[in-house]
């Protein structure tokens, strides 16, 4: 059959999401959709609601780990329709598709300070608000937000920031099913030297810690109460553990990495080992970060998604 012609859609049929994910991993989605604008998103759900498939939306790809067999679902991209940043005095209007270290940067241009946390994380504001990403010191996007602006069973409003609830890597947002168009930020101003002063320090902190030249999908674990995933992963002698082209990094025990030709099976089978061997040597069960794209049941180390609702 062939691909059906959405205005204003560039729609294409069995696409690799390897492509689009940073971990370099998955087998294609039935459909890839990039709207040109919120007209186009609209044509593009009224078609998705009559051919029965479900949607998933992706941002920077760099939280999710993607099964082999792929996704038989729609999946959009939002970097055309939702992909603008305006300022407002000392606001900032960020579409869902912009990508954190380009935020952080423009503010930064603006003299407005806040974002500098943001610079090294390779995820959209969409993405980062699912999962209310942050770093360790505790700055995280979701102290920032004034309203999201979404597309739910109500269809599109402003869910003010009374309505969210952001914590260690999760908010509402999460598996609610409403899809994040935009965000209001609230940024304070600060000079743009000592901006770039922090950013740079913060991107050379990770450099150095993070296995940055190789696929992979962030910290995999969370980080149990009062301890660190990776800390516990190392004591427990997993550092290098491999499982076919897959390997816990050695300098970083809390990512796994790959050579270009790991598979998503080879990623859940190493977290398998790595979840025991933290089990048997410390006691804790270990709980993922990264979110899992597949059909039917999830693998084992991932949680059972949350029940879908409306609305946060
Ligand atoms: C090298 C590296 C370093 C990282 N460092 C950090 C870090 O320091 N701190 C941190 O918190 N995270 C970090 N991460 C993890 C990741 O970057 C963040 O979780 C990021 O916010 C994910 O955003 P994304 O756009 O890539 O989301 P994706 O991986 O594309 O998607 C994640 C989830 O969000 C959903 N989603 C995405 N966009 C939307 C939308 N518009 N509406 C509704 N749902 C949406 C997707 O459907 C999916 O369920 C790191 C990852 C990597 C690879």
């Amino acid at each position: 059959m062939p691909v059906p012609s959405l205005p204003g859609v560039e729609l294409h049929e069995r696409v690799p999401l390897a492509r689009h994910t940073y971990m370099r991993i998955g087998g294609p989605a039935r459909y890839f959709a990039t709207p040109d604008d919120l007209a186009a998103l609209d044509t593009l759900l009224l078609w998705a609601r009559g051919i029965g498939l479900p949607l998933r939306v992706l941002g920077g790809g760099s939280n999710v780990l993607v099964a082999d067999e792929g996704v038989d679902a729609i999946v959009v991209s939002l970097r055309r329709a939702c992909g603008g940043i305006r300022f407002e005095g000392t606001r900032v209007h960020a579409g869902a598709a912009v990508m954190l270290p380009a935020l952080a940067r423009a503010a930064a241009d603006e003299g407005l300070g806040g974002l500098e946390f943001a610079i090294g994380i390779p995820g959209s504001v969409g993405g980062a608000l699912q999962s209310n990403a942050g770093i360790g010191d505790g700055r995280n996007i979701g102290a920032l937000v004034e309203g999201v602006d979404v597309y739910g069973a109500r269809g599109r409003r402003t869910l003010p920031g009374e309505e969210l609830r952001f914590d260690y890597r999760r908010s509402n947002l999460r598996g609610s099913g409403v899809m994040v168009l935009g965000a209001t930020l609230l940024l304070a101003p600060r000079p743009p030297e000592t901006i770039e002063v922090e950013m740079r320090r913060l991107l050379e902190a990770r450099g150095a810690t993070q296995p940055t030249a190789l696929p992979n999908a962030g910290s995999i674990f969370r980080n149990p109460p009062g301890d660190f995933a990776g800390r516990l992963i190392e004591a427990a002698g997993c550092k290098g553990l491999a499982v076919g082209h897959t390997r816990v990094s050695e300098l970083h025990a809390n990512f796994i990495v790959h050579d270009g030709a790991g598979t998503a099976a080879e990623v859940v089978a190493l977290m398998e080992q790595v979840q025991e061997r933290v089990f048997q040597h410390a006691g804790i069960q270990l709980l993922t970060e990264i979110e899992w794209w597949g059909d039917g049941p999830s693998p084992s180390p991932f949680p059972r998604p949350p029940e879908l609702s409306d609305e946060p």
